[in-house]
């Protein structure tokens, strides 16, 4: 019952039980917005996994155009094989997290910087 066709038979192994937000219908999309996406707040989960820290609050500087913004303002597309976070002044990729079964692959080189806050 579903209406993806390109997509790999994946989300068996996926522990994304804690956001209900990233389902098929979100990823499949709706005329006139073929590629939808999400904020911010769809990386934290991932991110946390990897570094117990909240991404949601940091503060990053786009390479591409220089727009300072919180990450949570950030535009992230969950369709592609794993996470983009997209820079929403430019659309510029920030960041990208793959995970395989044995390993996580970020490329954070999208990012001049992450400020990221001791608190919390
Ligand atoms: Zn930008």
């Amino acid at each position: 019952m579903t209406g993806i066709s390109g997509l790999p038979s994946q989300g068996a192994e996926d522990p994304h039980v804690e956001d209900p937000r990233v389902e098929d219908h979100d990823i499949a999309g709706i005329a006139g917005n073929p590629i939808p996406h999400l904020d911010g707040n769809a990386a934290a989960g991932p991110l946390w996994e990897l570094f117990r820290i909240d991404i949601i609050a940091a503060i990053g500087r786009c390479k591409n155009c220089g727009a300072v913004r919180v990450f949570g303002e950030a535009a992230v597309y969950a369709d592609a094989p794993g996470i983009v976070v997209r820079c929403s002044s430019c659309d510029g990729v920030l960041l990208r997290l793959v995970e395989t079964p044995t390993s996580y692959w970020l490329d954070v080189s999208g990012l001049s910087y992450l400020q990221i806050d001791r608190e919390g």
